[in-house]
């Protein structure tokens, strides 16, 4: 367990963390990251620097890691630093909408997250995406094969990088959860003891899974996700993409909703709700035409993938 960690850590660059108990995923953080994680929330979204963006993000992304068993695609890829497959092809799909997510811009945007943005395909038959702060998006095999076009596909992955851009899962941390850290660094300015460093890691723990609790079970709530929907179609729109892509999406997705659960359903609001808000909205951007060849670009990636 512990090699296979490490081996999954490093190349994603996550390794802020490391595990030390065989058969458990849980934390352990060292006084020195462990403290410039806590610098990354103790103000969640207010003067937080790209950089305590950047270490918050790579604990949350550790973190959906392990909650996942370390199941992703092209492993082999990652640890060499290399994008490979169809993890290759998502990373350039993503880079594209990123870029024309830096033109959209709203008040209290974040910055370009400081290390670039990585697109890892999670391999799990839900359909589900997330993402955490620091511009770490996770996709599931599963919402890929739901997508019939690059189009679709970069719908959903637009929704993910709206949310980061518009701060999100910073934004889920309770607010109780601050003020226990401030008062905890502000007690440990000099050198912290054992016990302040216990506080730090409780308080560090609870904010995690408060990110994570709203990304993977709870959800956020109807109004954030909406948000996340009309600042994905606008990116989506910019980038040269057909934002009808978008409601097919999001209509199939409702087809399978009605027979399973989980995924997307756990966390998003109804699909039908989700189409009927973007109806009203999407006039506002321009409706790109399908592009032939991005059509199949993406159905020979798929097909090279074997999904
Ligand atoms: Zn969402």
């Amino acid at each position: 367990m512990r090699a296979t960690m490490k081996q999954a850590l490093v190349p994603l660059a996550l390794g802020v963390v490391t595990a030390t108990t065989a058969g458990s995923c849980k934390l352990n953080l060292t006084p020195d990251t462990l403290i410039k994680g806590v610098q990354g929330y103790m103000e969640a979204k207010k003067d937080l620097t790209p950089e305590n963006e950047y270490f918050v993000g790579r604990s949350v992304g550790t973190n959906i890691l392990a909650r996942n068993n370390y199941a992703y695609l092209d492993k082999d890829g990652w640890a060499e630093g290399q994008l490979k497959g169809f993890t290759l092809y998502v990373n350039a799909v993503g880079a594209v909408l990123a870029n024309a997510a830096l033109e959209v811009q709203h008040s209290g945007d974040r910055p370009s997250p400081i290390a670039g943005w990585h697109f890892v395909i999670l391999d799990d038959s839900l359909v589900n995406a997330f993402a955490a702060p620091g511009g770490y998006v996770f996709i599931t095999r599963g919402a890929l094969q739901l997508a019939n076009n690059e189009d679709e596909l970069a719908a959903v992955l637009a929704h993910e990088i709206a949310h980061v851009r518009r701060g999100h899962a910073l934004g889920s941390i309770k607010k109780s959860r601050i003020s226990s850290v401030y008062k905890e660094a502000l007690s440990s300015s000099v050198e912290l003891d054992q016990q302040a460093l216990g506080g730090l890691a409780q308080a560090f723990d609870g904010a995690m899974d408060d990110m994570l609790d709203s990304m993977l079970v709870k959800g956020y709530s109807r109004d954030t996700e909406f948000e996340a929907d009309a600042v994905g179609m606008e990116i989506m729109a910019r980038a040269g993409y057909n934002t009808d892509a978008f409601v097919a999406y999001l209509d199939r997705l409702q087809k399978q909703q009605s027979t399973g659960s989980g995924g997307f359903s756990a966390t998003h609001p109804k699909a039908s709700d989700r189409v009927a808000t973007l109806k009203k909205i999407r006039s506002k951007f321009a409706n790109n035409p399908v592009v032939a060849k991005r059509t199949a670009r993406f159905a020979a990636a798929r097909a090279a993938a074997e999904l």
